[in-house]
């Protein structure tokens, strides 16, 4: 059975929620989401929203600190104008009804500082800013009657005129997505006039990640099968505090608990971030992640500790709630003593090339918030700057697709309904998951913090193998929602890899030993990749 829209909003963070309020002003939007609609990496950022605000802040400060975390390769425009468009959103944010946290005296919003920036700017919800956020707007979105909303269901692919051998049809266009209903196993098609892809990042193709387990990179594997740009994705983020406890899946200790004064530490209680950058503890990220990874193959110590326990005990539980609750739970007191933290993957900068309007090379498709590589971040993400990216970039897709709605003519061919031919129920899960574990497992060891252009070798040649088996098993047996996702993160695998192999430097968070230089001459650019059909 078909389901048609105005929008088709695939994905339920701030970048495609912020869009389907907006544009339900004016059509028809449907949502599909993986999970249940608030699960997503928006639902567990900590820090905060950067934004200009104060007297002491200005546009020109936040612009610059963005460019020297990006190592050189920020567009400037973009960043610009991402900067300055900040504080519309953070006011849209608050007329639906997000609530920052506010300083004790009177109604100001209380602003935080995070590595990287040379201000106070940021602006949260104690510790669970993302929580709040997703809050609201899953509220907003729930209480319109023009969106629709499906969760448990996951985008196979787009639907795209060339895919349907429209090739009269020039340029190449998106028309919908197939999804599965992951509860029902059926595959429905769904059409739409406008797609945003708003799918979010892909940390879990790495075997540790902040990110939640729906953040398989799915958007960026579906737009290169449909023939979109992909860009930079060997600026893959790893966040350089995560929990280290084998029941704490990661938990990210924000930047913020740095921020506010906590100093990185040996097992012997040495502080070591002085011998890395002038900044010490307050480093940008690929800095803090690469001298931890260094400190723990140096001193062959399975982690490092992060101590704020000079701090008054009843300011941290009050600025920290969550982390100070969460970490408590496997008996570890941060007022008390240090935390044992390692790297994990956090963040991708690279990831669906997209124009000042979020619109990609296919018309009609966008590609918004973390799936989409915009030219804000450069080799580098500045904290915070993401979720004020997906923000900005959404309200401006949103205008371009109502310009575009009123202006363009959206005859649709007719599409046919998804077709199993001679599939059948899979005999043997334990393929998907052997398959899963290969690859994250063979990118966190070859394709990590630090790189060479043998372990980039190696590591393609694992994927290709891997790659050859899904294939054979995609096309014999049913589609689950697992085997989705190991076809979409085998795809990003290939794309990290690929990307990573073409950039002969060092630059961000971009580390090879046999280059370990940064070259402005001949790769201050994008690297840049298109599936050959
Ligand atoms: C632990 C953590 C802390 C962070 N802290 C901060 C911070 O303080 N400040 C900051 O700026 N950034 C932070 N970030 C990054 C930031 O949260 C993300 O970059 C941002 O939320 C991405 O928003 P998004 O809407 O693009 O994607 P997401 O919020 O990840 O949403 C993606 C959505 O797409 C859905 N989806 C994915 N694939 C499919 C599919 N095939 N079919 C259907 N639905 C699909 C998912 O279910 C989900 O609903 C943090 C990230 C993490 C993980």
């Amino acid at each position: 059975m078909k389901v048609e829209s105005d929008f088709l909003v695939i994905g339920s963070g701030l970048a495609g929620l912020y869009f389907a309020i907006q544009a339900a002003k004016h059509g028809k939007v449907v949502i599909v989401t993986k999970q249940e609609i608030k699960e997503s990496a928006t639902n567990y950022a900590q820090g905060g929203i950067a934004s200009v605000c104060s007297e002491e802040d200005t546009f020109a400060a936040h612009i610059e600190d963005t460019k020297v975390a990006g190592a050189g390769i920020c567009h400037e425009d973009i960043v610009k104008m991402v900067v300055e468009e900040g504080p519309d959103v953070i006011k849209n944010l608050i007329d639906w009804g997000v609530q920052f946290t506010t300083s004790g005296d009177g109604d100001a919003y209380h602003l935080t500082r995070e590595g990287g920036h040379s201000q106070r700017r940021i602006y949260h919800s104690d510790d669970l800013t993302g929580r709040e956020i997703e809050r609201a707007l899953v509220a907003a979105a729930k209480s319109d009657p023009n969106i629709e909303i499906y969760e448990h269901h996951t985008a196979i692919d787009l639907i795209t005129a060339s895919k349907i051998n429209r090739k009269n049809m020039p340029p190449n266009r998106c028309f919908g997505a197939h999804v599965l209903d992951n509860q029902k196993g059926t595959v429905r098609t769904f059409i739409s006039k406008i797609t945003l892809l708003a799918t979010g990042g892909a940390g879990k193709v790495y075997l540790y990640t902040c990110n939640p387990d729906v953040v398989t990179g799915d958007g960026v594997a579906m737009a290169y099968r449909a023939g979109a740009s992909i860009a930079n994705m060997e600026f893959m983020q790893f966040h350089p505090t995560t929990l280290y406890h084998p029941q704490a899946k990661s938990f990210l200790i924000s930047e913020a608990v740095r921020g506010e004064g906590a100093i990185l530490r040996r097992k012997d209680g040495t502080a070591f971030m002085e011998h890395y950058h002038k900044l010490k503890d307050l480093a940008p990220r690929d800095i803090v992640a690469r001298a931890i990874d260094n400190e723990m193959k140096t001193h062959g110590d399975d982690c490092v500790y992060l101590d704020i326990t000079h701090k008054d005990p009843a300011s941290i539980k009050k600025r920290f709630p969550n982390i100070y609750r969460t970490c408590l739970q496997f008996n570890l007191d941060m007022t008390k003593e240090p935390l044992p933290v390692v790297p994990a993957t956090h963040y991708l900068c690279g990831g669906v090339a997209s124009d000042t309007n979020g619109e990609t090379d296919i018309q009609h498709l966008y590609a918004i918030g973390e799936v989409a590589f915009t030219g804000l971040h450069g080799a580098n993400r500045l904290a915070s700057n993401s979720l004020l990216e997906a923000a900005v970039f959404s309200g401006r897709a949103y205008r371009h697709a109502i310009e575009q709605l009123n202006s363009s003519s959206f005859e649709c061919p007719e599409i046919q309904e998804w077709d199993s031919g001679t599939a059948v129920d899979s005999d043997e899960m334990v393929v998907v998951s052997q398959n899963w574990d290969e690859i994250r497992r063979c990118m966190w060891n070859y394709v990590g913090i630090v790189r060479s252009d043998k372990r980039l070798a190696r590591a393609m040649s694992r994927v290709k193998l891997i790659q050859e088996e899904i294939v054979e098993y995609y096309w014999d047996f049913k589609v689950t929602a697992d085997l989705i996702e190991l076809r979409n993160i085998a795809t990003v695998a290939e794309l990290i890899i690929m990307c990573a192999q073409m950039r002969k430097e060092s630059r961000g968070l971009h580390y090879n030993i046999d280059y370990p230089e940064r070259d402005d001459i001949h790769w201050k650019k994008d690297t840049i990749v298109r599936k050959q059909f």
